[in-house]
């Protein structure tokens, strides 16, 4: 298992539309075990493949406190969405910025698990809330989109100026 470099936001490759996953073969359960490393690490609840420069439709979650619930969602669907709920978002992409968002309460998606069999799982509560994240990422979409142009040019700025004394210091 290798941590992965997560890519942060401005930086382009972020915005790249993913395609979907053709086979769930060996390298891609290397990638997944890759991604829940780095996830962990972080730490985090939520990673796209997008963010580690990956662009396959993927992503994995655990929403739990102690690791004990890895989810893996590979060419994942909302084929039903439901309620609306708003939660304070952060992203790895986008550190240190908490920002709330709007998104559906209960979530049905359809995916294939790590075996390639596909299923269906109804979602709700912060794992619903965490995909729809994760999703929005294999499309090229930050959560700061949802933010006024102003909030995001802050946030972009910020972050900018911090990588760049981050790099001299
Ligand atoms: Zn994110």
């Amino acid at each position: 298992m290798a941590k992965l470099k997560i890519l942060e936001f401005p930086d382009p490759r972020l915005r790249k539309k993913a395609s979907p996953v053709d086979a769930v073969d060996d390298a891609l359960n290397g990638l997944i075990d890759d991604m829940f490393e780095t996830m962990y690490a972080a730490p985090g609840i939520g990673l796209a493949a997008t963010q580690v420069d990956v662009h396959k439709r993927l992503l994995v979650a655990d929403v739990s406190s102690d690791q004990s619930d890895p989810r893996v969602f590979i060419n994942p669907v909302i084929v039903e969405k439901d309620g609306v709920t708003v939660t304070e978002e952060g992203c790895l992409s986008v550190p240190g910025y908490y920002e709330e968002v709007e998104r559906a309460e209960h979530i049905r998606v359809r995916f294939l698990d790590r075996g390639g069999d596909e299923v269906e799982a109804e979602l709700e509560g912060l794992l619903a809330v965490c995909v729809q994240h994760e999703i929005d990422h294999l499309d090229g979409k930050l959560f700061v989109d949802y933010l006024s142009e102003a909030k995001r040019q802050r946030i972009r700025k910020r972050l900018v100026k911090d990588r760049r004394q981050a790099a001299v210091a």
